[in-house]
C-alpha cells in the first residue's frame, strides 16, 4: 500500500461542498482514508489551496500529424505545468480523428508518453467535411469521450440532428464550434469598428449566435446535451440563459482570451491576437462575465491551440487562428474573475474547472469523494508571477499574454497519487 498525506491545506472540493483547512489522504492512487500503519509520505500544503485536479475540456495536441506544433507528450507537460490533470483533445489532427484506428493510436500514445490524462474526442463528420457522418458508434466504442468538429462546424442542420441522435444512442455528448459559414465568410476579426478601420474581413457575432440557436433547438428536439465551445458573443449568452432556464440540455464554455482582451488589440496586426472565434468588444466581455456570474456559462477551458513561430509570423490574413493557453489559463482566470472583476469566488472558479466539466463527460475525477482518482492540484493563490513564453513546456510560444503579471498559480500537479509537475 502506498499512502501520501497532503497536510494542512485549504481543501476546496465543490462537488462535496467542502471548503476547509484539513488533511487529504491519497492511498494507492485514490482519495482514501488514513491507513492504519503503512509507510507514508507527507506533502506540506500550508498556505496552499488543495483542489481536485483541474480539467480542461478543450485542447489541441496536434498529434498525429502536426508534431512540430505540439506532441501529446509536450502538450501533457504544458497541462501539468498549468495545473491540469485531465484534458480533452480535439480531433482536427492528420489523419483526422474520425476512425477507431486513429482513436486507438491517440490512446496508445497518451498511455505511453503523457503525464496527465488525455481523453480523445472523435469527429462528428467524416474528415471534418460536414457532408457525411463519422462512424459515431464505432468512435464511442473506441473510447472517445465526445464528438465534435471543432475548428469546423456542421452547417447542414439535418445532418447535425442525426449526429445528436446517434450520440444520444451511444451515450456521448456533442461539442460544437459555433460558426455559420455563410454569415462569417472569410471573416478574420470581429465585425465592427476595428475591422472597418483596419480593412480586415469581419466575423460577425451573429455567425456564432445563429449556430448557438440551432444547437438549442436540436438539444431540445433530441433531448440530448450539446455543449457550445468557446462562447465569445453577448447574444450567445442571452440565448443560452433563456434555454437553460427552460431546462434545455445546452451548455457553454469561456476561454481566458475572450474575457481578457478586446478587438482593439488587433490594431498592430499581431497574429498572436488572431483566434477563432475572434476577440470581441467590451460589451461582449461584460455579457460573458455576467453569464459566468449567474451560472449561464458554467465551464472554463483554454482552447490551447499551438502553432510554430514560422506559421504565425506571416501576414495577418495568412496566419492560422489560435493561441497556446494551458500554462496561462489558471493564472488568467484567477486574475480576471476572482481578483480584477470579482465575478466569482475561488470555490466557484474551481467548480468550473473540475466538477462541472467532469459532469459533461461522466468522469469520476473532479472531486475528492472517497475512491475518486487521486488527481490533485496545489495552488498558491498569492504567488505573483510574470508570463514568459520562453519558459513554456509547450513546444509553441504563440501567446498574447507575454509579460502579463498574474497572481496565483499551480505549484504542484498530482495524477493518480504521483507528482507529475512541481514549480
Ligand atoms: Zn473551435
Amino acid at each position: 500500500m502506498n499512502a501520501t498525506l497532503i497536510r494542512n491545506g485549504r481543501i476546496v472540493d465543490p462537488a462535496n461542498g467542502r471548503d476547509e483547512i484539513a488533511d487529504l489522504w491519497m492511498v494507492d492512487g485514490r482519495i482514501g482514508e488514513e491507513p492504519r500503519k503503512e509507510k507514508r509520505e507527507t506533502i506540506d500544503a500550508t498556505g496552499l489551496i488543495v483542489s481536485p485536479g483541474l480539467i480542461d475540456i478543450h485542447v489541441h495536441f496536434r498529434e498525429p500529424g502536426f508534431g512540430w506544433k505540439e506532441t501529446i507528450e509536450s502538450g501533457a507537460r504544458a497541462a501539468a505545468a498549468g495545473g491540469f490533470t485531465t484534458v480533452v483533445c480535439m480531433p482536427n489532427t492528420s489523419p483526422v480523428a474520425d476512425s477507431p484506428s486513429t482513436i486507438a493510436w491517440i490512446k496508445d500514445r497518451a498511455a505511453a508518453v503523457a503525464s496527465v490524462r488525455v481523453l480523445p474526442t472523435g469527429t462528428i463528420s467524416k474528415n471534418l467535411a460536414g457532408e457525411e457522418l463519422a462512424p459515431i458508434a464505432s468512435l464511442a466504442q473506441a473510447g472517445v469521450v465526445a464528438i465534435t468538429d471543432d475548428g469546423h462546424c456542421v452547417q447542414n442542420n439535418e445532418l447535425m440532428r442525426r449526429a445528436v441522435e446517434y450520440a444520444r444512442m451511444v451515450g456521448v455528448p456533442v461539442l460544437d464550434h459555433c460558426q455559420d459559414y455563410n454569415l462569417v465568410g472569410n471573416g478574420l476579426v470581429h465585425e465592427g469598428y476595428w475591422s472597418t478601420l483596419l480593412g480586415l474581413p469581419g466575423w460577425p457575432a451573429a455567425g456564432e449566435e445563429a449556430i448557438v440557436a440551432r444547437n438549442i433547438l436540436l438539444a431540445e428536439l433530441c433531448d440530448h446535451p450539446i455543449h457550445c465551445q468557446h462562447i465569445s458573443a453577448a447574444g450567445s449568452v442571452r440565448l443560452l440563459r433563456e434555454a437553460r432556464a427552460r431546462g434545455v440540455k445546452i451548455s457553454g464554455e469561456v476561454c481566458p482570451h475572450h474575457i481578457a482582451l478586446t478587438d482593439e488589440s488587433i490594431q498592430d496586426f499581431d497574429t498572436d491576437f488572431k483566434m477563432n472565434p475572434p476577440l470581441r468588444t467590451q460589451r461582449d466581455i461584460d455579457a460573458l462575465l455576467e453569464g459566468i456570474g449567474d451560472g449561464t456559462l458554467d465551464i472554463l477551458a483554454s482552447d490551447h491551440a499551438p502553432h510554430a513561430g514560422f506559421e504565425k509570423e506571416v501576414e495577418f490574413d495568412r496566419a492560422p487562428f489560435g493561441i497556446v493557453g494551458l500554462e496561462t489559463e489558471l493564472g488568467l482566470f484567477l486574475h480576471l474573475l476572482v481578483h480584477r472583476y470579482q465575478t466569482i469566488g475561488l470555490p466557484r472558479l474551481i467548480e468550473m474547472l473540475t466538477v462541472n466539466p467532469a459532469r459533461v463527460f461522466g468522469l469520476k475525477s473532479g472531486t475528492f469523494s472517497l475512491g475518486a482518482p487521486a488527481d490533485v492540484t496545489l495552488i498558491d493563490p498569492e504567488r505573483e508571477w510574470t508570463v514568459e513564453a520562453a519558459d513554456f513546456q509547450s513546444l509553441s510560444r504563440n501567446t498574447p499574454f507575454g509579460g502579463w503579471k498574474l497572481k496565483g498559480r499551480a505549484v504542484r500537479t498530482i495524477v493518480g497519487g504521483k507528482t507529475v509537475w512541481q514549480a
